[in-house]
């Protein structure tokens, strides 16, 4: 395919907004160009690589600029005066910049933009811009006004993953039906790239070789709610369960001496825990293996864990030593994915367990060590354990279904998390992600900020569906914070992935996750999510921000779904509150 039908495909996608239709027409390209699929899910993402190994252009606004008065030899001063004048470079880029006779083939620009991102070190920006007005001048017209919105990190054509994941179905057999074993098949590689090409290029049978890999993140399995020991007894039967330790998502990743180390959004974050990267060489006695858990920091004079967020402190690229004397890590690990040449994600939990204690070399000072685990099918027993582990400073337990396999990148009903809010009748956390915020009033003016339009995810389709408007739990500082990263993602319209009827004084790409505490749930007309026709959709009552869980993805957010079942459950999970206050319940 050419860079000049994607381009001319990326302006047609702007301009559709059902998805149906978006699906329609991303099939269509992967369809003509089933040698370019390994790479076009990036391109369509505005991406250079899959989001575990995506390399940043690493250029600057003023360096693009310098780009295209280079490529159109123009003066610096004429590419600020039409940017004032048009307001977008992209588009100031195809005003200069004329067609090109022969145009470029994706692949070719692919290639190059990776090597204006890998040119790096002393003196690279000459060079960097150098290749990049190249490209520009190879490209021209449209295509510059797109590749400029990519090395802008500006592309959004609001194609989720869950999308591409449609579109890639549709392309082949012409329905979503193949959809849940292509999704399987990305929960394993993470890579949308890799599922495409193997699909396209060998068939639906093809996506069965792709197996969890070490250097490529599985896509972490996450965790359902129920709102009491009894209810989850009652539900999942005989149970393991495990301690909540509330610190950052983890996935190890061996293969003979070279470690990995993911977080929940897939970042490459090796080289921040160099301590959890000697545990692992040292304590893993396999040649390959895929570890699942959770990294908790701890003080080293009082032995206590320390919250979440002095955690997080320490997934940062600078002074990665100091950080490592301060906040030392414990890595406590729940799973294992795989296991020398072995998938171990369709094996039930039980056994995926015993083979995880077999290869941990548990040592008294050691970084890793594996969780405690309780086996149960009696409420009182699990109660017990749970008001244990909140007494011991924990955030509650995870209860697992010991028959069940590792269900990569969904939330079921086989693990199942237990937090302290379900002991205080209604309360209740979600995590919302922030599609918009509010100036606010009075005091909160002088921030610039007031309050905040918080969403859910709609898996099904692939949209951000608001649920409350945030105004209460943040100190002004964090409230500045917060102001200055959203406002480095702020569009001048409803973003495309985001349905609201509620229209915030500034809107910004669904990127940062929150976490909220509510009250209760209410319905309510003004919020989309839940919304059906006429019927009213939910809203949170008294809700404040608990904390700022930028660890997580857009797509983690708490779903419409799981707010709705809540809902459900809350006249119900009143009546246990109630019982167990009054001593007669179970
Ligand atoms: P939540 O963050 O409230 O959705 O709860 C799920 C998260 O708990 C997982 O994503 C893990 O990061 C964390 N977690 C802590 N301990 C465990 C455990 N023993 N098993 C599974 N997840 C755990």
């Amino acid at each position: 395919m050419l860079f000049s039908a994607l381009a001319e495909a990326f302006k047609q996608i702007e301009a559709i907004s059902s998805r149906a239709q978006m699906t329609a027409r991303l099939a269509e390209i992967f369809r003509q160009a089933p040698d370019d699929a390994a790479i076009l899910p990036y391109l369509l993402q505005g991406q250079l690589g899959p989001p575990y190994a995506a390399p940043d252009l690493g250029l600057d606004e003023q360096r693009i600029a310098q780009a295209i008065a280079a490529a159109a030899s123009v003066s610096p001063d004429e590419v600020r005066r039409l940017y004032d004048q048009l307001g977008d470079l992209g588009l100031v880029a195809e005003h200069l910049l004329p067609s090109a006779p022969r145009p470029l083939p994706v692949q070719d620009v692919y290639t190059q933009l990776r090597q204006v991102a890998t040119t790096v070190g002393v003196g690279a920006y000459v060079e960097k811009v150098s290749l990049f007005q190249d490209l520009l001048q190879r490209t021209g017209g449209q295509a510059a006004r797109y590749l400029v919105r990519i090395a802008q990190g500006r592309l959004r054509l609001g194609v989720g993953d869950a999308t591409l994941l449609d579109a890639l179905s549709v392309a082949v057999v012409g329905s979503t039906s193949l959809r849940p074993r292509i999704a399987r098949a990305y929960s394993l590689c993470s890579d949308l790239g890799l599922v495409a090409s193997r699909l396209l290029t060998g068939g639906p049978d093809a996506l069965d070789q792709i197996h969890p890999t070490p250097g490529r993140p599985v896509l972490p399995a996450l965790a359902e709610r129920l709102p009491s020991p009894a209810e989850i007894i009652r539900r999942l039967g005989r149970v393991i369960a495990e301690p909540k330790y509330d610190g950052l998502r983890l996935q190890a990743q061996k293969d003979g001496d070279r470690v990995w180390l993911f977080t929940r959004r897939l970042e490459n974050v090796t080289h921040a825990f160099p301590e959890i990267v000697r545990a692992v060489r040292q304590q893993i006695i396999a040649d390959q293996a895929i570890l699942d858990g959770e990294a908790v920091g701890y003080d080293t004079r009082t032995g206590q864990f320390l919250p979440f967020q002095e955690t997080a402190r320490r997934r940062r690229k600078y002074r990665v030593e100091e950080m490592e004397a301060r906040f030392p890590l414990r890595y406590y690990v729940f799973d294992l994915l795989y296991l020398d040449g072995q998938d171990c994600t369709p094996l039930p939990q039980r056994q995926r367990s015993e083979r995880l204690r077999q290869i941990v070399r548990e040592e008294p000072n050691g970084v890793i060590s594996t969780t405690l685990q309780v086996e149960t099918g009696d409420a009182r027993e699990l109660e017990t354990f749970v008001a244990e582990m909140l007494r011991r400073g924990l955030e509650g337990a995870v209860v697992k279904r010991p028959d069940a396999p590792y269900h990569a990148g969904a939330r079921q009903f086989s693990w199942v998390k237990l937090k302290r809010e379900y002991r205080e009748a209604l309360a209740d956390t979600f995590d919302l992600v922030v599609v918009g915020y509010f100036y606010g009033r009075g005091k909160r003016a002088k921030l610039g900020i007031g309050s905040l339009l918080g969403a859910v995810y709609a898996p099904d389709r692939d949209l951000f569906r608001t649920l409350s408007r945030v105004g209460a739990g943040l100190t002004d500082e964090e409230w500045l914070r917060l102001r200055e990263m959203l406002d480095a993602s702020r569009v001048a319209t409803k973003p495309r992935r985001v349905d609201s009827e509620i229209v915030p004084d500034v809107w910004v790409e669904p990127r940062y996750v929150v976490e909220v505490i509510a009250g209760e749930i209410t319905r309510s007309p003004q919020h989309t999510c839940g919304k059906v026709d006429r019927q009213p959709g939910y809203a949170l009552r008294f809700p404040r921000v608990s904390r700022f869980r930028f660890d997580r993805r857009p797509e983690d957010a708490t779903t419409e779904n799981e707010v709705i079942e809540m809902y459900r459950m809350q006249s119900g999970h009143g009546a246990q509150a109630n019982q167990r206050r009054n001593g007669d319940g179970s």
